[in-house]
């Protein structure tokens, strides 16, 4: 199936060495020239090699010719040869054409893309080998079989090879009696390497009996599995309908295909411990992981059984699309609407366009899963290109919770409290009724801001346009932007008065304060990005919260994720508004789906749920949607706002952001590309303006927004624009095809 990658590729002789094409894990624009040498026999498009470039030695992929403009640009003899082939699999065709389709999209160069998929160094390198033993000579007159010796023979006698730490521990004896052993002969040493296989999972495992309306989706789904090609369905169910139960049967199916690999994207793969447990139990093994945390030993384990094929089923964040997937047979996107999915450094894309693509290129069946599909998605279903599975129950006597908005004009909190009399009393009858409550404030820290009473002076981050945050638990100020972190001045830096810096405005840890004065005998924790540091303590604390551990927990957008606590059955919302302010085009599809989510924690169990939304605008189209439940109007309202403005996705958006330490530079820069913006019908340009932070690490950054009135691919407009206009130095030009937030 790959002859035709190799159209000008014959076999090399001495004499005439034949050219291949190397792309290189480096931001250039494309593949490079090298010469073959005759001791490199066979070469496949897709194999990995070593090659010189500019005095490093570098790994790269062989790319197919078809891809590439027919030029020699060098004479062979300025070329260098390929040095050798690495001992790993070619790369799939799908990925390579995976690779040239995320670059011709984005905009990035091929070797960026590149660089995302061999983004495990050490996996490229062979796997060290450590000694490990089984039986030997056991027959040998002359040794003394010892007690421990004895312990020994019987670890080893099942034929496994085991290294010495470990069948000391199983013995207990000391490593040094195994060592000893194999000196004399009674053990035998087989270098093995140090990573151990993954475990298959158990495809004869069957998962719990499913409700019809679970059944219908999960039909669907496990059909397309055996029907060749790609099928993406969009499951659209209520928190705590089962998408999880559902989608894994679409697993399952998948995993009956010989040799065929699934993938799961999560949005922060370190808050996921609760979706592990419940793998397992329904596959007999844990999955391979994949995000940016783990360590390098995992990370190379990882990335070669996924190259081998030898682990069947990868859960990870958006990164883990770049895998060099042996056979890819199905994709799953979990909550796809998460803002997480979308890349905002390096190349920039969506994790969840992209893992389109990806099952379009490898055939196989997507499944996208929210219970607040995106816009894109939930319009992409009606207009048929998804298959939409609809569930709208919770599973088992779970209902979804009641909905009740607080008035906050008129049932105001305390002076310097947030919590309304309304709420302290629902708090008071939950904690009472030995139930769990959940206060949603999307704010780290304890004030968004420290204000000067006297002169009015507002602390703000020396490279970041932005105001510093304070955080009272680690008694610093610290910058959500660029991490800068300062003690908390005991004098206003500008007036010099003491004892005149105020906090403004509330935080998590300001809640906290309230809520432990409020309620002095509730055991209440503050779940954050601050507090949730590793994945370890992540799942303990998630895990201490699903057990009842926890009367009131403190949380920012980290615990609307996915969490099944049953025993929760209070929702307070603390500044439903929060999120609606700023001109942010998907501000109130994105504050809809959080409150939705957040929501979706409360009552899943047996008893019902209540969820309270403080706010001071009753009436706002997201508020009213989410009281009277009828998202399908207000989801309806949206579209038609965006499809009478040609907004995504019913036309397209790309922004250029350029940045630089001289804003004079940056604003000349903006100047330069409006000068030569396209002059093309439905193609319209606006900037440069400054971004919403306008300096950020001591950078400004400057904003052009080009919006075309029409669906078709505008990159070929946008690169020839940016070609064409004038170049200032000591600024970077950045293309965000379908920007996020703008
Ligand atoms: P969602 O992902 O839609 O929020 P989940 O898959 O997490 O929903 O399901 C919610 C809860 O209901 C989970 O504890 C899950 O194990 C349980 N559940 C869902 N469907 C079934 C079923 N058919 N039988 C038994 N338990 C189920
Ligand atoms: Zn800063």
């Amino acid at each position: 199936a790959q002859s035709h990658l190799f159209d000008r590729q014959e076999k090399a002789t001495a004499s005439n060495p034949c050219r291949v094409k190397v792309l290189l894990p480096v931001p250039f624009s494309g593949p490079l020239d090298y010469l073959l040498p005759a001791t490199i026999g066979e070469l496949h498009a897709g194999s990995l090699v070593k090659v010189p470039l500019s005095g490093r030695i570098v790994v790269g992929v062989v790319w197919p010719f078809k891809n590439q403009p027919e030029q020699k640009t060098l004479p062979d003899n300025k070329l260098k040869y390929v040095l050798e082939t690495i001992d790993l699999l070619p790369f799939p065709e799908d990925l390579i054409e995976f690779v040239d389709w995320v670059s011709a999209y984005t905009l990035a160069p091929q070797g960026a893309v590149l660089k995302m998929c061999l983004s495990c160094p050490q996996a490229l390198e062979p796997v060290p080998v450590k000694h490990h033993y089984i039986a030997g000579n056991i027959d040998d007159p002359a040794q003394r079989i010892t007690s421990g010796r004895e312990k020994v023979l019987n670890i080893v006698a099942d034929g496994i090879p085991r290294t010495a730490a470990d069948i000391a521990a199983k013995a207990a004896v000391g490593e040094s009696v195994v060592r000893a052993m194999a000196t004399k002969a009674m053990l035998s040493v087989v270098d093995l390497p140090v990573d151990s296989p993954f475990r298959q999972p158990d495809i004869t495992l069957t998962g719990p009996v499913l409700s019809s309306e679970q059944e219908v989706a999960a039909l669907a789904i496990r059909a397309a599995v055996w029907v060749q090609g790609f099928k993406p369905f969009l499951l659209d169910g209520v928190t705590g309908s089962g998408k999880t139960e559902v989608y894994f049967e679409g697993l399952a199916e998948a995993l009956q295909v010989p040799g065929a690999q699934v993938l799961v994207l999560v949005p922060e793969i370190a808050l996921t411990s609760q979706w592990l447990e419940r793998f397992e139990d329904r596959f007999g093994v844990a999955p391979a992981i994949w995000h940016s945390d783990i360590g390098t030993a995992e990370r190379r384990r990882v990335w070669r059984a996924v190259s081998s094929g030898d682990a069947r089923v990868v859960v990870g964040a958006r990164s883990a699309l770049f895998l060099p997937f042996r056979q890819l047979g199905f994709i799953v996107v979990d909550e796809e609407h998460d803002p997480s999915f979308k890349q905002e450094e390096g190349v920039l894309y969506h994790a969840r366009d992209m893992a389109v693509v990806r099952a379009k290129l490898a055939a196989c069946p997507l499944v996208l899963a929210s219970a607040t599909p995106s816009i894109e998605t939930l319009v992409n279903a009606k207009e048929g290109r998804y298959e939409a599975l609809i569930m709208r129950e919770r599973h088992g006597s779970a209902v979804l919770p009641e909905m009740k908005f607080i008035d906050m004009r008129a049932e105001p909190p305390e002076a310097g409290m947030w919590l309304s009399p309304i709420l302290v009393k629902e708090i008071e009858a939950t904690l009472a009724a030995r139930e769990q409550v959940m206060l949603f404030l999307n704010r780290r820290g304890y004030a968004p801001l420290t204000l000067c009473r006297t002169c009015g002076h507002r602390i703000e981050c020396p490279s970041c346009s932005a105001w510093l945050v304070e955080h009272r638990f680690k008694r610093e100020l610290q910058c959500h932007h660029c991490g800068h972190t300062e003690e908390i001045p005991k004098a206003c830096p500008t007036c010099k008065k003491e004892e005149t810096l105020v906090a403004c405005g509330p935080g998590v840890e300001r809640l906290f304060e309230e809520v432990i004065a409020r309620f002095p005998t509730a055991k209440v924790s503050v779940v954050t990005s601050d507090t949730m540091t590793s994945p370890t303590s992540t799942g303990q604390m998630i895990a201490q919260i699903a057990e009842g551990g926890v009367d009131i927990i403190i949380g920012t957008q980290i615990v609307t994720k996915g969490y099944h606590f049953p025993g929760l059955t209070l929702v307070g919302v603390v500044d439903a508004d929060l999120g609606l302010r700023g001109g942010d085009l998907r501000a109130g599809e994105r504050t809809f789906q959080q409150l939705v989510q957040v929501s979706g924690r409360a009552g899943r169990a047996e008893k019902k749920g209540r969820v309270y939304l403080q706010t001071y605008e009753p009436e706002h189209p997201v508020v009213a949607a989410l009281l009277s439940g009828d998202s399908e109007s207000f989801l309806e309202l949206e579209q038609s706002i965006r499809q009478s403005h040609a907004m995504p996705p019913y036309g397209r958006l790309v922004a250029i952001i350029l940045s630089g330490p001289d804003i004079g530079a940056v604003i000349e820069q903006g100047r330069a590309l409006a000068a030569t913006a396209p002059a093309e019908d439905g193609i319209a340009v606006v900037g440069p303006a400054p971004a919403p932070l306008t300096r950020v690490r001591g950078q400004y950054r400057f904003r052009m927004l080009l919006h075309s009135r029409s669906r078709d691919k505008v990159q070929g407009i946008v690169s020839e624009w940016v070609r064409r206009s004038k170049k200032i130095k000591g600024v970077r030009l950045r293309v965000d095809i379908d920007p996020y937030s703008f």
